[in-house]
């Protein structure tokens, strides 16, 4: 079968890494998630970790020098053979093209472009009331999914936080930056014939139903 090489597309808060864990079950593709990725290098205190710290906790991009390379480590991962789903990367042009000469020196490309629609006034309601335990990083939402106890986690009675990056100044500017520097990307995805919109508005049952089909008919395509 064709490989699926998927990137995700969208706004902070628009339901990318719900998603991400639903198709990276329904296809057993790896699922690389530099947000995920970096946030695991400031905790464990790395080179990266310190210097992409400031950057993140602003909810500003951190440089491309610094991530590009992550990405292209996971390009080569054994796992990745027959696709992958990438989040969070591309998150500027510069980046989508060094993507593209990344696959292209590896004779492989991009499948489509996922992109999660979701206007900015739900995504400030959504990331504002977000919150996740210190030891293990379960999420809950304080009007969706609240926990038992406000404050502790329901699974492994660990303090419940929020993110430096979902607190409702960092938000604003996440998505500043989302429309300057990433939104670009949707129509340069579109000019390439690669693009595949989704409203996020939806369900995530919903979205994921959507989408899964959406994918299934691409690899469908992709057969004949
Ligand atoms: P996320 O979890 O994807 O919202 O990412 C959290 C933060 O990590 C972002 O606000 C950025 O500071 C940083 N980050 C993640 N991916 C990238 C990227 N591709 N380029 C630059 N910065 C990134």
């Amino acid at each position: 079968m064709k490989p699926l090489n998927l990137v995700l597309l969208g706004p902070p808060g628009a339901g990318k890494g719900t998603q991400a864990e639903r198709l990276r079950e329904d296809f057993e593709i790896p699922y690389f998630a530099t947000g995920d990725i970096l946030r695991a290098a400031v905790r464990d205190a790395t080179d990266l970790g310190r210097k992409a710290q400031a950057y993140m906790d602003r909810g500003e991009l951190v440089p491309d020098e610094l991530v590009c390379d992550l990405i292209m480590e996971r390009l080569d991962d054994p796992d990745a053979r027959d696709g992958f789903l990438l989040d969070g990367f591309p998150r500027t042009v510069r980046q989508a093209e060094v993507l593209d000469d990344a696959l292209a020196a590896r004779d492989r490309e991009l499948t489509a472009v996922l992109v999660i629609d979701v206007p900015d006034d739900e995504v400030v309601r959504r990331l504002s009331g977000r919150r996740i335990c210190v030891k293990n990083q379960h999420v809950y939402h304080v009007e969706f999914d609240p926990p038992k106890n406000p404050d502790v986690c329901d699974q492994d009675g660990s303090r419940l936080i929020q993110r430096d990056d979902d607190k409702p100044e960092t938000i604003r500017r996440r998505l500043e930056v989302y429309h300057r520097e990433t939104e670009p990307l949707v129509a340069w995805y579109e000019q390439r014939g690669l693009l595949r919109r989704f409203d996020g508005t939806r369900s995530p049952d919903e979205v994921h139903r959507h989408i899964r089909a959406t994918l299934a008919t691409l690899r469908l395509e992709a057969e004949l």
